[in-house]
């Protein structure tokens, strides 16, 4: 039989760190990563055979559960008809015209294959739009791995320890102001000493790469009035939170349009998927209309497509993240509860179908500090004692979980009873 510690130990020789994307190597709870070798609704599988109920759904994707029947029937129907021709086909359209019908914001949107080269894209348009260079960024929240904003990032960044990364030359990183997220006045006060030089805020409408904190009340407001104010142009950063929080997204949860939007993660249905849109005003300055240049191989790609756009259609469902939401709340609800009951100081936040668990007295917690302040080592052996329970949480304490469709009633009381349990031994 196969074993993950021989597979580590061999992608370690050829991958660096044995993965191909930093959190997967599990540095920030250390041990070996179990190998998946397949996954079904809520379950992901290993190579010694092993089942998790996972609640890392490929980092968010996976919102109706894994291999969804209808998906797969979508990506093989597609496949048959070839998998890539680098001209525009009509799936790209429908695609196009549902994210415009279902995200407030968006008038005109374009197809990327990453939730990176969506945030990359999005700046670099900011930037031609406005002629400015600066752009403001929150600490601990990250948008994947452009240069610009690899600037007191947070997920992997974070987890590993160097969230303003080397290799980001100097000259790039003074254009990227960072600021306490949730903190409305340092927002106000930056943009009265240098609001004239600034093209764009970017910002995740709830953070999920350092934990989950949501917006305080009138913090996401006072992003659209100071960016109205100044001329600047507001990015949402929605890859995690679109189609994740409600069906059109933080903006449409929390009423504020920002002017550009990055998606990824659900909108590709576990395909390779971003896309940005917004105003058509600003959408216009793309190549091939306008001067600001952007483009992609395989952008548009029509088998990522094609389980994007079924995806899609299946959350649009009357009810859809209502249910989402209860599941996700009765899961950290019974989560406290049993923490209560071991002793064990347990916060959690949720929004939609992304939730967040921190070992805190804190009431609150709204901000980078206040995550770096709760306990890391005791979330270490609760994931660990998680793991050998069965269950798969994110392997570090600076990532959202998520819950999908395909969560039952069965995979949250099985949860729950593995949470008891190791909670009693923490
Ligand atoms: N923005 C946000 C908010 C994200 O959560 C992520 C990935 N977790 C990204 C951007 C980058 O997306 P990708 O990994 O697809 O490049």
């Amino acid at each position: 039989m196969k074993s993950s510690r021989q597979l580590f130990e061999r992608a370690r020789q050829v991958i660096p760190g044995g993965v191909n994307s930093p959190v997967r190597a599990f540095k920030g709870v250390g041990g070996t990563p179990p190998f998946i070798e397949r996954a079904k609704g809520p379950f992901v599988y290993d190579v010694e055979g092993r089942r998790y109920i996972d609640y890392v759904g490929s980092w968010g994707p996976m919102i109706l559960g894994h291999a969804h029947p209808e998906v797969l029937a979508a990506v093989q129907a597609a496949v048959e008809k070839g998998l890539s021709f680098g001209a525009p086909t009509e799936i790209e359209v429908r695609m196009a015209e549902l994210l415009c019908r279902l995200v407030p914001s968006l008038e005109m949107v374009r197809m990327v294959n990453s939730g990176t080269e969506a945030t990359m894209s999005a700046i670099r348009l900011a930037r031609g739009y406005t002629g400015c260079d600066k752009l403001v960024k929150f600490e601990g929240c990250y948008h994947g791995h452009a240069d610009a904003l690899l600037v007191k990032a947070g997920s992997g960044a974070l987890t590993c320890g160097v969230p303003s990364s080397p290799g980001v030359p100097a000259s790039v990183a003074e254009h990227t102001l960072t600021l306490p997220y949730n903190d409305s006045d340092a927002v106000r006060e930056l943009f009265e000493r240098q609001g004239g030089e600034i093209a764009c805020v970017i910002v995740e409408p709830v953070a999920g790469n350092m934990n989950c904190v949501p917006p305080r009340p009138g913090f996401l407001q006072t992003l659209r009035e100071v960016c109205d104010r100044h001329g600047a142009v507001l990015i949402f950063d929605e890859v995690m939170t679109g189609f994740r929080v409600a069906l059109g997204g933080a903006q449409q949860r929390f009423g504020i349009t920002p002017d550009l939007t990055c998606l990824g993660k659900v909108i590709g249905g576990g395909m390779p998927v971003g896309a940005f849109g917004g105003r058509r005003e600003i959408m216009e300055r793309l190549a091939p209309v306008g001067p600001v240049y952007q483009a992609g191989t395989l952008s548009g790609n029509p088998v990522a497509m094609a389980a994007g756009l079924r995806t899609l259609e299946l959350v649009s469902e009357t009810g859809f993240f209502e249910r989402l939401e209860e599941k996700t709340e009765s899961l950290c609800a019974g989560l406290r509860q049993r923490a209560e009951a071991a002793g064990v100081a347990l916060r959690t936040n949720c929004v939609g179908g992304m939730f967040g668990l921190f070992f805190t007295e804190a009431d609150e917690v709204a901000d980078f500090a206040a995550v770096m302040a709760c306990d890391q080592e005791r979330f270490k052996r609760f994931f660990h004692g998680m793991l050998e329970e069965g269950v798969y949480l994110a392997p570090s304490a600076f990532e959202a979980g998520f819950v999908s469709a395909a969560h039952d009633d069965d995979a949250i009381t099985a949860t729950l009873a593995a949470a008891e349990r190791v909670l009693r031994r923490l």
